[in-house]
């Protein structure tokens, strides 16, 4: 491609921050709430227009299971506070176990969560609002100025046309991998099968809320693309996108609402509405850190030395991991690190780490670690891990799992739980 080079003088915001979080999906929600807890001058950068990401503007509205499928909470930490956080106003669907948290019996029923993606936004932004995390709506991270690997601070484009903005640490929470593309740390981009979904409401489904009672049951879907994370119908003459080039991402668009678009001119005129398409690409796996480890499906039941979460599979009962801290650093960045669907993991790994409550905890160790690097003047590639590990367990994140919860039986173990939905 042709290329041109050009200098520009752009304004410089006043004030250095000790973190700055691009992306304000929940894995940044995370981190930088974890920030400000810690005392740190935090400021997260969001393109959109609200927090939550594919949570929120993505319409991915459900925490996946956060138990072992046997009645044992795995996931706590921030993503119990998340969850609970989401469920506190509005509509919400916990399954009867577990509506008061942990059950005091085994039970079956796994621990999800379903909430309104538009309520769940607005606490968002109250919460860390009231948390003192400053906020930047409207603005893309469009670029960081370097010094060899170490970051002096972002670009951003808004309203007012580029700034530039200091920082010590920086998060690249954006999951599609943007600050880190930028700066030069190495990534990986994903391959994505076909999907598009968005909210609607039809008579039929309004009719059945007005019976039930239940305002949930207005909502009813409508999809360009419809293929799951396995691929299952995937068109052979549709690309898989990956949501890290312009023109990917553009295609993407016009396949899929056009697509919808087809979908919808199949159906009466009356009694059916689109309430809110998705407002960004809902692709899963985009970009991530080519990490100082990668997770592998086959890490199930492994302990590394420097976990700092350990998470449960959403599809399969019984299975655990544990997230190695390398999992969201690439060493000699020392002040450039990850979270969320930017950490690294490989194939069925990657889907593990990507979802919302296991993100949420990555999000909460890279706010800690980006912390505890600046108190300690080490790199964030550098940090001590029983410190940060402490940290993750002061805040009520179960950083190793029990070997009491390892089934006995491995070859019977694993059976499929999927009843709650899209992932
Ligand atoms: C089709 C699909 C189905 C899924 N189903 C489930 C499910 O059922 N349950 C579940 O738990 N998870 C599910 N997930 C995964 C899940 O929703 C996300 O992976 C999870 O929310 C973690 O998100 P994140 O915070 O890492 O990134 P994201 O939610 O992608 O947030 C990134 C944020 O960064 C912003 N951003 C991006 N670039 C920039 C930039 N340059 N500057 C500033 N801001 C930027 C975006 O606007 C966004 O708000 C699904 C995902 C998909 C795509």
């Amino acid at each position: 491609m042709e290329s041109i080079s050009y200098t520009e003088r752009i304004p410089v915001r006043a004030g250095v921050y000790d973190v700055i979080v691009a992306g304000g999906g929940v894995a940044g929600v995370a981190a930088a709430l974890t920030a400000v807890r810690d005392g740190k001058k935090a400021l997260l950068i969001e393109k959109s227009t609200i927090l939550g990401g594919l949570g929120t503007l993505g319409l991915i509205n459900l925490f996946v299971p956060m138990c072992n499928g046997r009645g044992r909470q795995i996931i706590f930490g921030l993503a119990e506070e998340m969850l609970r956080l989401s469920i506190r106003h509005g509509w919400a669907m916990v399954p009867s176990d577990w509506r008061n948290g942990q059950p005091d019996h085994p039970t079956e029923q796994r621990y999800v969560a379903r909430f309104s993606p538009a309520i769940f936004a607005l606490v968002l932004r109250e919460w860390l609002e009231d948390s003192g995390v400053e906020l930047l709506f409207d603005c893309i991270v469009s670029g960081t100025v370097m010094q060899g690997n170490h970051c002096e601070g972002v670009v951003i484009d808004g309203k007012s046309g580029r700034e530039f903005i200091r920082g010590k640490m920086f998060i690249d929470a954006t999951g599609d991998g943007d600050l880190m593309r930028r700066a030069g740390v190495p990534t990986v981009t994903g391959d994505n099968f076909d999907f598009y979904g968005a909210k609607a409401i039809s008579l039929e489904s309004c009719q059945k809320a007005v019976k039930t009672g239940r305002i949930e049951d207005a909502i009813t879907g409508i999809s360009g693309g419809t293929v799951n994370l396995y691929g299952k119908g995937q068109p052979a003459d549709v690309p898989l996108w990956h949501g890290t080039s312009t023109d990917s991402t553009n295609q993407y668009l016009s396949h899929n609402q056009r697509l919808m678009l087809e979908n919808v001119k199949k159906l009466p005129n009356e009694g059916f509405e689109i309430v809110t398409l998705p407002g960004m690409l809902q692709t899963r796996t985009s970009c991530r850190i080519d990490g100082e480890y990668t997770l592998k499906a086959d890490d199930a039941y492994r302990h590394f030395d420097d976990s700092v979460g350990a998470i449960c599979d959403f599809e399969r009962r019984d299975f655990l991991y544990e997230m190695p801290y390398r999992l969201l650093i690439h060493r000699g960045f020392d002040n450039i690190a990850t979270a969320g669907r930017c950490a690294s993991g490989e194939g069925y790994a990657w889907d593990l780490l990507r979802v919302i409550p296991p993100a949420i905890i990555t999000g909460q160790a890279i706010g800690n670690a980006a912390c505890l690097a600046l108190d300690s003047g080490k790199g964030i590639d550098q940090v001590d891990v029983p410190s940060l590990q402490r940290m993750q367990a002061d805040q009520n994140v179960m950083v190793h799992f029990d070997d009491a919860l390892i089934p006995k039986d491995l070859e019977h173990a694993g059976e499929w739980t999927n009843d709650f939905g899209h992932v």
